[in-house]
């Protein structure tokens, strides 16, 4: 059976929810975990939980910030040491970044931002949308190991009945080794909450919020529901958000369990970026808008009362 490991992120005291995703789709088989830095005690639990046969904190110096050779250098020296045959992680911006690198240094293959895979004995085979989800690619690994494979976040689901695993973390040393660009700071922006592309909720705003302002309403509503906020090109270009908040071709693709378009057409750009979301809901004042051919629920209606009126019933629902 293949020897296989996942490389973790931490947010705040736990993991990502994609490794969980990926060690969930990998039941059955001896997987191990490795993160950079300590592993706090909730993360430990959560793989255990899903999993993890054994836990690896990879611990060294010049490892305590993000940086792309030093988490390459070490990774690469854990992984030869530990003789793996598939090395997965997600499809995250750290991920899109580190894990191409330590496939160059083996020289290997790699898939990259999976929505899908199964392991038949030790041969994996994956899909991977192409041309904004237009198509879908089939992915095979071949060549020497250890075979890299990134999973686009939110897109395989939460296994129900996960195996256990492990239940403690063992310090690793590794070496960062030469690192010719450190990162001197990271700012981290104004928003604590998830990054949109492994965000489970989504409310987003169109070019119909009129102003940066008025992005305050679906704030509102995204707290009370654990979202977090995106946005069209439209309401981008505008300089109503951040091209950081952008979904579609030219943004992010994001797969979240809900999300909530408010105030958008429904362009084929926009849909290309979020139309594997599971459940979408639509709020357009216009009954003929494209959007509500994709929605699963569609309110014709003026979002600036509709939106509060939600956030409403979901503060009554929730007890908030
Ligand atoms: C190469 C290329 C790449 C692109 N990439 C992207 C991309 O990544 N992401 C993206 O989003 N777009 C992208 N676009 C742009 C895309 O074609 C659309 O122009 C854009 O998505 C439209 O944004 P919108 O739906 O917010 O605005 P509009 O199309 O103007 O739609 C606004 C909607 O709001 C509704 N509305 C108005 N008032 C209200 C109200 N009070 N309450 C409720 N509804 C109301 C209207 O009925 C309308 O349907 C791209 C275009 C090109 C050419």
């Amino acid at each position: 059976m293949a020897k296989i490991l996942v490389f973790t992120e931490l947010h705040g005291t736990h993991v990502k929810g994609v490794t969980l995703e990926i060690l969930g789709k990998l039941a059955g088989h001896t997987v191990e975990v490795a993160a950079i830095g300590a592993i706090p005690s909730e993360a430990t639990a959560d793989l255990a939980k899903y999993g993890a046969s054994k836990i690896h904190s990879l611990k060294g110096a010049n490892l305590d910030k993000y940086s792309p050779e030093g988490y390459a250098n070490a990774l690469h020296g854990f992984i030869a040491a530990g003789n793996f045959d598939y090395v997965f992680a997600g499809a995250t911006s750290l991920g899109k970044d580190l894990l191409p690198r330590v496939a160059t240094k083996f020289d290997a293959g790699m898939a990259s931002e999976v929505t899908n895979f199964i392991m038949e004995g030790d041969q994996f085979s994956g899909t991977r949308p192409l041309f904004a989800g237009k198509c879908f690619a089939k992915v095979e690994l071949t060549g020497p190991r250890p075979h890299f494979v990134t999973v686009r976040p939110n897109a395989l689901g939460l296994n129900a009945n996960p195996t256990s695993g492990a239940a403690s973390a063992n310090d690793t040393a590794v070496d960062a080794g030469a690192i010719t660009a450190m990162i001197k700071e990271i700012v981290k922006g104004a928003s604590e909450k998830l990054d949109l592309t492994e965000a489970n909720i989504i409310v987003s705003g169109g070019r119909a919020m009129k102003e940066a302002a008025n992005f305050k309403i679906l704030d509102e509503l995204a707290n009370v529901i654990g979202a977090t906020v995106g946005a069209s090109r439209a309401a981008v270009d505008s300089g109503f958000a951040p091209h950081a908040m952008q979904v579609g071709q030219t943004g992010k693709t994001v797969a979240p369990t809900l999300y909530i378009a408010c105030g958008i057409s429904g362009a084929i750009q926009h849909l290309a970026g979020m139309r594997t979301s599971k459940v979408i809901v639509a709020i357009n004042t216009d009954p003929d808008a494209p959007i509500f051919t994709k929605a699963d629920y569609g309110i014709v209606g003026d979002l600036f009362t509709i939106v509060p009126l939600l956030t409403q019933e979901f503060k009554n629902l929730l007890g908030k």
